[in-house]
């Protein structure tokens, strides 16, 4: 069976930067299970994951325009430390809520200087080419329940 619009496939990966680093795997722990078609995944991976099945090995490198986008500078900010109340230590790579117009935004401490701190909204990986080794390890029909949520269910997939 290929992967395509309707069904839900499990794969494990390793993904690394530009530097050859591992940023993240799968390896020792479940495969990640997914629905196609629903954007679950980066759409430069899920693009290259069509027609694959299970057994398949591939390698894919996305860059930013199909991965995490492109760091938008409106997501970085400086903030007075005051702005942290409650917080003993303020630390570098900490991350907090912040609530913006457009809903809570997930932001990281870039950089404190003195009183000001710099926090940065973005995603992680903005900007950075992912390079994916990914293996297939399972592909089968989405459940009507799968569809009509918009994700996959069981093990690897969503737990609610
Ligand atoms: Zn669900």
């Amino acid at each position: 069976m290929q992967i395509a619009e309707r069904t839900v496939a499990s794969f494990h990966y390793t993904l690394t930067n530009d530097a050859g680093e591992v940023i993240d795997s799968s390896a020792g722990k479940s495969p990640l299970t997914y629905l196609h078609g629903a954007g679950n995944i980066v759409p430069g991976l899920e693009k290259e994951m069509l027609g694959r099945k299970t057994g398949d090995t591939f390698n894919v490198d996305v860059a930013p325009e199909e991965g995490y986008g492109q760091p938008n500078p409106m997501l970085i900010q400086v903030v007075p430390k005051e702005a942290f109340q409650g917080v003993d230590q303020l630390e570098v790579g900490m991350e907090f809520q912040a609530q913006t117009p457009q809903g809570p935004l997930s932001v990281a401490i870039a950089k404190i200087d003195g009183d000001e701190v710099t926090v940065d909204g973005n995603h992680p990986l903005a900007g950075q080419t992912l390079h994916f080794a990914v293996e297939v390890t399972d592909v089968r029909d989405a459940s009507l329940e799968e569809l009509t949520h918009g994700h996959a269910h069981g093990a690897g997939g969503h737990a609610h």
